[in-house]
């Protein structure tokens, strides 16, 4: 069995059946995204539109669930629209709107997630429960027909510091929870909480996370300068 096999494996046996393993390939060539399919893995998850959309067309006959994880400007939306399985960045009602515009051009409803900012670095995305408030108290929020939030997204700080991490988790449960009693009580898709990488996954599943986003310790380091 390869190395990135061998990876997938040992992930996946520590994984119970609620959580889903979201293989994040970006800056990796095809060549590792097919040897983690060959090992059963289908979701896979890019930061980058261009990135996403060459890989998708090179692996047209595979049956693969595409996820963008990374920043989505409104202008990339129309690229991914026709094949993104589940979108986790979702951070403006203008982002919304044009997803759900492109969604519509597909005859398709594209699953969402809300991403909130929970680190303590000031650089990441995200936002804070009174700006998602007011997305989905809004009136365009209630005519949208071709997108569904199916729940949150967010990343933890960079620090080796383990309670400083679980705290930032346990913070996105709990944004989780109150969005799910306030705006989907009654919507069973609601159900995703999207947090943990290779790094801080197992702290995340011990916050409740469903889906975990793991790169580097699947298919190894990455080489921005290629
Ligand atoms: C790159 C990336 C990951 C995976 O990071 P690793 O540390 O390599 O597991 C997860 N989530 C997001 C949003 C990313 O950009």
């Amino acid at each position: 069995m390869g190395l990135i096999a061998n990876n997938i494996n040992d992930i996946k046996q520590q994984l119970s059946d609620k959580v889903k393993l979201v293989a994040v390939s970006k800056t990796h060539p095809v060549e590792y995204i097919v040897e983690a399919y060959n090992a059963g893995q289908r979701i896979f998850g890019e930061n980058k539109v261009q990135e996403m959309t060459a890989k998708y067309e090179m692996l047209k006959d595979y049956d693969i669930k595409w996820h963008l994880i990374g920043h989505l400007q409104t202008n990339k939306v129309k690229y991914i629209a026709e094949f993104v399985d589940l979108i986790h960045s979702v951070d403006s009602l203008k982002l919304l709107k044009e997803i759900n515009k492109q969604a519509k051009k597909h005859n398709r409803v594209i699953n969402c997630l809300i991403q909130f900012h929970i680190a303590s670095e000031e650089t990441k995305f995200g936002l804070d429960y009174a700006e998602a408030s007011q997305i989905l108290d809004s009136e365009d929020f209630k005519q949208f027909e071709n997108v569904h939030i199916v729940g949150v997204m967010g990343m933890a700080s960079f620090t080796d510091d383990k309670q400083l991490i679980k705290k930032e988790f346990s913070l996105l449960r709990n944004t989780y929870n109150k969005l799910k009693n306030d705006y989907f009580s009654s919507d069973k898709a609601f159900c995703e909480l999207s947090m943990g990488m290779s790094s801080d996954w197992k702290i995340a599943i011990e916050e409740g996370s469903t889906i975990i986003r793991v790169g580097s310790i699947i298919f190894g380091n990455r080489n921005y300068n290629l």
